[in-house]
C-alpha cells in the first residue's frame, strides 16, 4: 500500500469564519437602559441592531459560534465625504 503524499493542510474554506470579528457598535442607537444580555443575563446597555439586549462580546462570541449568520452586525461605516466636493 502506497500512502499519498503528504499533502500540506489547506485552511479550510471557512477559515476566515473563525477570525474573531470586532463588532463596531459605535452609534447611539446601541446604547440604552440597563437590561439582562440575551446570551448572558447581566445587564447590559448596548443593544443589536435589533434591538436585543447583547454586550459586545457576547454578540461577538456568539458571531464566532455561529459564523455565516447575521444576527449581530456592525453599523455600517458612514462614507467619508470629500470636503471640495461642496460647490455652494
Ligand atoms: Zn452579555
Amino acid at each position: 500500500m502506497t500512502r499519498p503524499p503528504a499533502r500540506r493542510a489547506q485552511p479550510a474554506p471557512n477559515a476566515q469564519a473563525i477570525r474573531p470579528v470586532l463588532l463596531d457598535w459605535r452609534d447611539g442607537i446601541h446604547y440604552r437602559r440597563p437590561a439582562p444580555c440575551v446570551l448572558y443575563e447581566a445587564p447590559t446597555l448596548l443593544r443589536s441592531h435589533a434591538g436585543e439586549a447583547a454586550h459586545k462580546v457576547c454578540a461577538q462570541d456568539w458571531n464566532l459560534a455561529h459564523p455565516g449568520e447575521s444576527r449581530f452586525v456592525s453599523d455600517t461605516k458612514p462614507r467619508r465625504r470629500k470636503d471640495d466636493d461642496d460647490h455652494a
